[in-house]
């Protein structure tokens, strides 16, 4: 589900001093973090402003109307200049239908009970105020007094013991830097959930390119599209950070379409300078394809007319996927992979060995090739199991008429190692980092100058 409203608001809000942010009785659509700046929480009594709370950096403000659907049961105004970090009904709404059912089911008697003390307190408020001309006034107000005393204590010691519970074994200082790390890891996703949305239309992402080279031969025969992010306030934020953001608020989506699109194009501009090599075969691209692009049936729409509109053979692309995608929903993956195989698009399996490794996919998915997780390879040559489960995974791969590539090859012996196994291709740092479009077409060039000087000795 999209956020609507992340789309439309700002992700944070700067407010002068004196602004009110809610007042009792509002419908509550958000709540809010204070990244700077002071809050005072009030309630209106006696036709007088009583601010009974103050809230400042890292506190949260405006929860509890969001998760009981209630209104505003109090007022917030700047007490200073403040920033704030919004966050979506919607957005709480969602993360607590994704939260483990023990911790919804904690979260729920918590709101309940949390909810029952302020409801008393304010019963006994309300009762206090309905009582003040009655001749017993004193008696009734000094019993008053202890109830809300015992309510309040009630409170503290509610939450005391979630804290405690939440934060056992650990001291104060402990607790106070994890908040801090909390919270900025709220803030940060949130940012990246608000900012991917206009991401695309703010040409913000980039793709950036790997080459996978031919063991054999060393020369470039494919290359793996990576996505690169240019936030304007964050500067570079790695794929691993908001790839699986982009999956959870559905982004994921138009990435995946416009990362098809400009990665079939950048290969007929590849494919341009490389057939000028001797090499029969066509240089090929490589694009990584996420669990949620399967979701409905546009995926393999969009891929057949990015393909037919683009001039290259379809079988010179390979679409990569991981095992977890393959297990999660095997009986969907195996349909949607056929259909992908009737393109006659190539298929690979992503990070081989670190998901489920359960062998029992490889027969039964149409898959072209083996993608030997960097996690092998990198130990490789100083643990001799990582060394024989290198082999035996090429061996078994090969038997199963499938290719190869190692991952992650960063040292000379590792390239040889390989080759000794047979395995078809590497990909690495040893070879070349993901470059830029301008980068691996110099690359390409320089393959093509080479091999003509070869042929004029
Ligand atoms: P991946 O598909 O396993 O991609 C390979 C990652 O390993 C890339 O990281 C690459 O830069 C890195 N790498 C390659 N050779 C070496 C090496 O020799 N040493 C080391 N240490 N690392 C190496 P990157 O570009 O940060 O991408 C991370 C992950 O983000 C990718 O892992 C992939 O899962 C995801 N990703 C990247 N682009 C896309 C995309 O367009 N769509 C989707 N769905 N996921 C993407
Ligand atoms: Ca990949
Ligand atoms: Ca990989």
């Amino acid at each position: 589900m999209r956020h609507d409203i992340m789309k439309q608001t700002e992700f944070k809000k700067k407010l002068p001093v004196n602004t009110v942010i809610f007042t009792e009785g509002d419908l509550a659509d958000c709540a809010y973090i204070i990244e700077t700046g002071v809050i005072g929480i009030s309630i209106q009594k006696d036709g007088n402003r009583l601010v009974i709370a103050e809230l400042r950096d890292g506190d949260l403000l405006g929860e509890m109307a969001l998760i009981d659907d209630q209104a505003r049961n109090a007022t917030a105004t700047t007490l200073s200049d403040v920033e704030l970090i919004i966050i979506p009904k919607e957005y709480i709404e969602k993360k607590i239908k994704q939260a483990d059912p023990t911790l919804r089911f904690f979260l729920q008697v918590i709101m309940e009970r949390y909810r029952d003390v302020h409801t008393r307190l304010k019963h006994v408020v309300k009762h206090l105020g309905n009582n003040q001309d009655h001749d017993d006034t004193r008696n009734i107000y000094n019993d008053t007094k202890d109830v809300v005393k015992m309510l309040a204590e009630e409170y503290v010691q509610m939450q005391e013991r979630i804290m405690a519970a939440l934060n056992s074994s650990s001291t104060e200082q402990e607790n106070h830097s994890r908040h801090d790390q909390e919270l900025k890891y709220t803030a940060d996703i949130l940012n990246l959930d608000y900012s991917l949305h206009s991401a695309i239309e703010n040409r913000e992402f980039e793709l950036y390119y790997q080459p996978i080279v031919d063991l054999t031969s060393d020369r470039i025969a494919g290359c793996e599209a990576l996505i690169r992010w240019h936030h304007p306030k964050l500067g570079f934020v790695s794929p691993i950070d908001f790839i699986p953001v982009a999956e959870e608020n559905g982004t994921i989506i138009p990435i995946g379409e416009w990362v098809i699109t400009e990665a079939c194009q950048a290969l007929y501009r590849f494919q341009q300078v490389a057939f000028q090599r001797r090499s029969e075969d066509n240089m090929y691209m490589s694009i990584n394809l996420s669990a949620r692009q399967f979701e409905g049936d546009d995926l393999l729409v969009k891929i057949e007319r990015i393909l037919n509109e683009t001039p290259i053979s379809n079988k010179d692309v390979k679409f990569e996927i991981t095992e977890t995608l393959l297990m999660s929903n095997p009986e969907l993956a195996a349909i949607s992979l056929d259909k992908l195989k009737k393109l006659d698009v190539s298929l690979a399996i992503d990070d081989f060995g670190t998901g489920y490794s359960s062998f029992s996919y490889l027969n039964r998915f149409p898959i072209d090739t083996l993608k030997i997780d960097r996690a092998f390879v990198h130990t490789m040559c100083e643990n001799e199991k990582s060394e024989t489960i290198v082999h035996s995974l090429s061996d078994l791969a090969h038997s199963l008429h499938m290719n190869v590539i190692a991952e992650g090859i960063e040292i000379e012996e590792e390239r040889d190692r390989l080759k000794k196994f047979g395995c078809d291709y590497g990909q690495g740092y040893y070879y070349s980092k993901p470059v830029t479009e301008d980068v691996l077409l110099t690359m390409l060039a320089e393959e093509v100058r080479t091999e003509n000087k070869l042929k004029v000795i």
